[in-house]
């Protein structure tokens, strides 16, 4: 089967879940992009930012990119002007930063609180003992330039798929939790888990977007 009709298959399955696609992009020609584009796709994801910047600049502004990977504080600035939402906020300071590269450019930044769920310590995150800290929510919240939108977070890499369900079901009750504390009012809906591999899973124990890569390129 052709990867466009894959891809056609998982846009209309998704669909009919309510689940958002981000189509992972990474290492994919701009042609490969443009094929999706053309048949309505508009959030694309990228997990390095000068790959990102090169695409931005190359391909239509109206598409809605997400930043996936892991983000060093000094890669900020680069996409703070256009950036639509990044996945991996995995720690205050780079909350901090991304807060302070908002304010700079004028705008309210999209994030995602990155969990740390998965067994491997190869996962970047916050523990879940951090996420119940309330002074710690509280203190993200206080920033003034990031808008939290929800979570993120990757289950372990393996075979096991009753591992890869539990620890999504630690992310989604964390996703939970937080929601009914208010801290981050009603723009705290989103919760980004689910790859190629698990996004079935994911979606059955609750995911509201999905970055999708291999599977449909
Ligand atoms: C690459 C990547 C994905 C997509 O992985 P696939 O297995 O290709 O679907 C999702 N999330 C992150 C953070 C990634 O780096």
């Amino acid at each position: 089967m052709g990867s466009l009709t894959v891809f056609t298959q998982v846009v209309d399955f998704l669909a009919k879940k309510k689940v958002t696609l981000v189509a992972v992009s990474k290492t994919q020609s701009n042609q490969a992009i443009i094929e999706r584009y053309d048949l309505g796709q508009r959030i694309f994801g990228e997990n390095r930012v000068q790959e990102l910047l090169t695409k931005y600049d190359t391909l239509p502004k109206d598409i809605l990119w997400h930043q996936i990977g892991h983000l060093q504080t000094n890669k900020v600035k680069f996409i703070a002007p256009f950036v639509s939402l990044i996945h991996a906020g995995d720690r205050l300071h780079l909350l901090q930063k991304i807060n302070s590269e908002a304010h700079k450019v004028g705008r309210i930044i999209d994030v995602l609180i990155q969990a740390k769920v998965a067994q491997e310590d190869t996962k970047h995150g916050f523990s879940p003992h951090e996420l119940v800290d309330k002074m710690l929510l509280s203190e993200i919240a206080a920033l003034p330039y990031i808008r939290i939108c929800g979570l993120m977070g990757m289950a372990s890499f393996t075979s096991n798929k009753e591992q890869v369900r539990q620890e999504m079901k630690t992310l989604r009750d964390l996703f939970t939790d937080i929601q009914n504390s208010n801290l981050f009012g009603d723009s705290f809906d989103t919760l980004s888990m689910g790859m190629s591999g698990d996004y079935k899973i994911a979606i059955e124990e609750g995911s509201t977007m999905v970055r999708v890569g291999s599977l449909i390129f």
